[in-house]
Formats: C-alpha cells, structure tokens, sequence
C-alpha cells in the first residue's frame, strides 16, 4: 500500500485545547468566574511531578484556574481524604484529578472512591464507571475519550464496526470499549489469556492497543484498510550512541502503516489527547456543575 493516513494527536490535540479556551470567557460572563481543576500530587515521583506540571500549565494556558496541592510522601490516607474532601466542597474547583501511583502505604481505590463523581475529571470513580456502563451522561476516562475522538474524525459513524481493543485496564481498555460500543461497534476485548489474538485482531475494522509492550502487535495481524490506535508508549533499551532509547508502541508501526488505513503514531498520536481531554473533561464538569448545557 502507499502508506497509511497517520493520525495527528498532537495537532487534534491543540485544536480541542484551543476549543476549551474559547468557551471559557462564555463560561465566566454566565457563572462569574473560570472553571478550576486541582491537581494532587501525594509523594515526590518525579515522572508524576512532571505530569502534573505539565496539567498544571496546560490548564492555566487555556485559561482555567489550576490548584495544585502537594502531600508529603508519608501522608496518611485520611489526610489524602481529607484533603479531597475539601476539594469536593470548594465551590471553585470543578474537577479533581488525583495524580495515581499514590505511594504504596496508601489504598488507591479507597482515596478515589471519595471524589465527588461530578468533579471526577479522570473518570476513575466506581460511580463514573458505572455511568459509563449504563450509559448515564458521566465524566469518561481521558485517554480512551481521546481515541474514541480520533475514530470518529477519521472514521465519521462507527455503526456496526467491528472494533478489538487490547488491554482491559480500569484507565485505558475498559473504557475503551464501553465507548465503542456506546458507539454502536461490536467489541472484543482482548487480554493476556486471550486466544488466537492474532486471527482475532485481524478481523477488526478498528484496533486499539493498550498493552504495554513495544511493537507486539503485528503488520500481519491488521486487515487492509482498519484503522489502528496505539496507545502503549514503551521506551527501548538504547541503541548504540544513544543516550536514552526510542518511544514506540504497542504495535510495530512500520508494519501496520504499510496496511492499515489510518494509524497513530508514538510519540504525537493518542498521547496529546490525554491532557486536551482533562481540560475538555473539567470544562464539562463546569457547566454541568453550573446548570449549563455541555458546551459544544
Ligand atoms: P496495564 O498494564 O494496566 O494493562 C495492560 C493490559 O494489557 C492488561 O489488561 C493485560 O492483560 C494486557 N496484556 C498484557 N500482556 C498481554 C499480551 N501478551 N496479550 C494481550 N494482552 C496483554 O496498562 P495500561 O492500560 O495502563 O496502559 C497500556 C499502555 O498504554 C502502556 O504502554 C501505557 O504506558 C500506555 N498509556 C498511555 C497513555 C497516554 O497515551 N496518555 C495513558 C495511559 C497508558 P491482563 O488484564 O490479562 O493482565
């Protein structure tokens, strides 16, 4: 084939971004201030120092208010609670994001379970999964939101697709594929005691690969002409006279690219939706907080 369509993220990305800015001032005039997102960080990780950062910077750019709080390392779970508790109450804050792994003394799911599922912009709250289950208008996940938005723009009604996603974590695949069959797509999900996944993803019209393991997906596992989103981000070992290996992922793209339609590549495919989907995420929560219909 001449080559697939590749799947600009990042440019997808920065229109949305610029999308969520442009509703703000609206937003303002009716409700008398800037939607809010707060940010927690519990610990001193420095990857999640540098995402929470970046969200921090992302939001403020689209002119949000950003709170960030920061925990000690050894913070108690009630003091995490208690915290996120006073986020619940603040009028100004519109969305909670808690910044996960939490150190390992602390019970995750517990201290999530307390964020008020209106604020919940990760979609991570049994209350926000159960939503998404049933159907409820709710706050979705922003990483399987971001793909399903690249599907729909490349791919306009996805009725009747027949749609694979590997993977079936709580933040990326099971999401994933609720939305794709909210979408009206029929859906596998596929996992390590999965099968045959091989024939199985050849059989699909769209691929979503949330694994965490470079290049395991094949170029002869994609029918000709599917539509191939890539979620992993895995850093190879360094080559020789490299400082720090490539980010590739889960699917061996050179391969794919050579039969699928359309595909995402790593870095710059699903990658940039994520925090765009966060800001999008917390405008949302903004106006359902505040009486407003969604905005567009
Ligand atoms: P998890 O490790 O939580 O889940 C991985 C899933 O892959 C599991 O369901 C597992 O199955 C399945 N799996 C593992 N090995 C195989 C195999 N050999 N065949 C089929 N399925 C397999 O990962 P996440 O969902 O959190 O993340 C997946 C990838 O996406 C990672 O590379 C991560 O870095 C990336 N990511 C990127 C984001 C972004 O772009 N912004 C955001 C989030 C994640 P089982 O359940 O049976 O163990």
């Amino acid at each position: 084939a001449a080559g697939a369509h590749v799947i600009d993220g990042k440019a997808f990305a920065a229109g949305l971004r610029a999308r969520v800015a442009d509703a703000v001032p609206a937003f303002e005039a009716a409700v008398g201030r800037v939607p809010g997102l707060a940010v927690v960080l519990v610990g001193d990780d420095p990857a999640s120092a540098v995402y929470v950062g970046s969200k921090g910077k992302a939001t403020l750019a689209a002119g949000m208010a950003s709170f960030e709080h920061r925990l000690p390392a050894d913070a108690t779970q009630d003091e995490v609670e208690a915290l996120l508790a006073r986020l619940n109450a603040d009028d100004r804050v519109d969305g909670i994001l808690l910044q996960l792994p939490l150190p390992a003394h602390l019970d995750e799911q517990a201290a999530v379970a307390t964020i008020d599922p209106d604020k919940d912009v990760d979609g991570l709250t049994p209350v926000s999964a159960g939503r998404l289950a049933l159907g409820i208008a709710g706050l979705v996940p922003c990483t399987p939101l971001g793909c399903l938005m690249l599907l729909k723009d490349r791919l306009g009604d996805l009725s009747g697709k027949d749609a694979i996603v590997v993977g079936r974590s709580i933040l990326v695949g099971k999401p994933m594929a609720q939305l794709l069959l909210g979408a009206n797509c029929t859906v596998t999900m596929a996992h390590s005691r999965t099968k045959d996944l091989a024939g199985l993803v050849r059989r699909a019209d769209i691929v979503v690969a949330a694994v965490g393991r470079a290049e395991m997906v094949r170029g002869d596992w994609i029918k000709p002409g599917a539509v191939v989103i890539d979620v992993g981000i895995n850093r190879l070992a360094p080559a020789a006279g490299e400082a720090k290996g490539r980010l590739v992922g889960d699917v061996a793209y050179a391969e794919a690219a050579a039969v699928a339609d359309a595909i995402t590549p790593v870095p710059g495919g699903v990658g940039p939706m994520t925090i765009a989907c966060l800001l999008r995420n917390t405008l949302v929560a903004a106006h359902r907080r505040a009486g407003l219909a969604d905005p567009e």
